[in-house]
């Protein structure tokens, strides 16, 4: 079976063993020792253990792999300066998807109205946190101290030190070009590195959806089917629909291929909520699966992972229309806009780990001058929605950055048409290496 078919089978698996586990804590005796052994010898044992070392591994793995992709990635475009075109078109396509995202779901949640008739809770309680003043925020993107940088994983001051030291490279000489090859080599084995930690994913997949499903209540969805599903539909179709026709329209390339390619990262996705987890994977599928250069893949999707979150924005759009309606506001024109504006902000400021878009929804909320307590209205389903709005975040992703690379000429056709490239991670090179050993 191939690598992402097992990935995919130990999702469901997971899925369905947690679901199970649910159920039996939910019918066996809590005072039985069975009780006690799935509880904490299964859930809160093996299966939250291996999870945890699961994300660990992966979350090891962003900030060495940033640093060395970026670098080559900077250091193979020579002196040109192509790198501002690429940075531009970048950006300003990160911008325009998140922009789109929060249009769709305020426009799906005004026209279905997912909040019209449901009761306030009495228990609703929730605390904003105070948001750091924009000028903090963009000085903060600067760092003081690499190495600061690196040890608390801030991307964005990681991302731009990187960018520094492989442009330096291009213009040092002799010097320049042996740590670039050095950098190079370090490339080969990081990527070495993703790759058998993707051999690896059935188990750590597994684990944390049985971990996850065994502990997640589906009870209050059905409160809030009308917001769940509400939202669940505007993920799909921003995610099948949206960034397919991009796709298409703006590299003529068939978006059926680039689905196809991402249900590896879909996987890890749903099953970390974390594109700042997933971000390996989706570099390594970027780059050796959709044939996005080293240049545009290095730069584009660690900045992706940081600052373009569709799906959170999405999130965000459909949630505020929802707590308006609750609280019977009618939100105005100005209001709406003002919605459009901060989503998009507060998109781009909510870091890549599980649940922080319901914190910054906080930011939005308070803006449109609506209760900031609406936030506890909607926590109890966010656990799943996160999971796949974190798929829609890591494909706007890689939407991105193959149209960037197609437009740049940096992208290879005949990686991205070949069904088989990078098929089985590492399995397939160490075949090959063995082949040819
Ligand atoms: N979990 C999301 C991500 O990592 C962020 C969020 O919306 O909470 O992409």
């Amino acid at each position: 079976m191939s690598l992402t078919n097992r990935i995919l089978l130990a999702m469901v698996a997971g899925i369905a063993l947690g679901s199970c586990l649910e159920w039996l804590m939910g019918v066996i005796d809590p005072a039985a020792g069975l009780h006690a052994f799935i509880e904490n010898g299964l859930i809160l044992g093996l299966f939250d253990v291996v999870g945890r070392i699961f994300i660990a591994s992966l979350k090891l793995l962003v900030v060495p792999l940033v640093m060395v992709s970026l670098i080559c990635g900077m250091s193979s475009l020579g002196t040109s300066s192509r790198m501002g075109s690429i940075a531009g078109r970048t950006i300003g396509l990160y911008l325009l998807t998140t922009c789109v995202a929060v249009t769709l779901g305020l426009s799906a949640a005004l026209l279905i109205g997912p909040g019209t008739g449901v009761e306030v809770m009495a228990s609703a309680a929730y605390e904003a946190k105070a948001a750091p003043p924009l000028t903090d925020t963009l000085v903060n993107i600067f760092p003081s101290n690499p190495f600061k940088a690196m040890a608390e994983g801030q991307m964005l001051q990681v991302i731009v030190f990187a960018l520094l030291v492989g442009f330096a490279l291009t213009r040092a000489g002799e010097a320049g070009e042996r740590i670039a090859s050095w950098f190079r080599d370090m490339e080969v084995i990081v990527m070495k590195m993703v790759g058998i930690l993707i051999e690896l994913a059935p188990y750590g997949v597994f684990a944390l959806l049985t971990k996850l499903f065994a502990t997640m209540g589906f009870g209050t969805i059905v409160d809030l089917a009308a917001y769940f599903f509400t939202l669940l539909g505007v993920l799909l179709f921003h995610g099948l629909v949206v960034y397919t026709g991009l796709l298409k329209i703006l590299t003529g390339l068939n978006p059926g291929i680039l689905l196809q390619k991402m249900r590896r990262v879909w996987a890890f996705a749903f099953s970390t909520a974390s594109s700042g987890a997933t971000l390996p994977i989706t570099l390594r599928t970027v780059e050796k699966r959709l044939g996005v250069s080293k240049s545009v893949a290095g730069f584009s999707v660690p900045l992706g992972a940081t600052i373009n979150m569709d799906g959170t924005a999405i999130m965000q759009g459909v949630a505020t229309v929802f707590i308006a309606q609750v609280y019977g506001v009618d939100l105005t024109g100005g209001q709406l806009l003002m919605v459009v504006l901060t989503a998009t902000l507060a998109s781009i400021g909510t870091a890549a780990v599980p649940g922080v878009g319901l914190i910054t929804l906080a930011l939005v909320l308070q803006q449109a001058g609506l209760p900031v307590e609406g936030v506890a209205l909607i926590i109890g389903v966010d656990r799943f929605l996160d999971m796949v709005r974190t798929m829609v975040n890591v494909t706007g992703d890689a939407t991105v950055a193959t149209i960037v690379a197609h437009q740049e000429s940096e992208l290879d056709r005949a990686i991205y048409l070949d069904p088989n490239a990078d098929h089985d991670g590492d399995l397939e090179d160490s075949q090959t290496t063995g082949a040819a050993a």
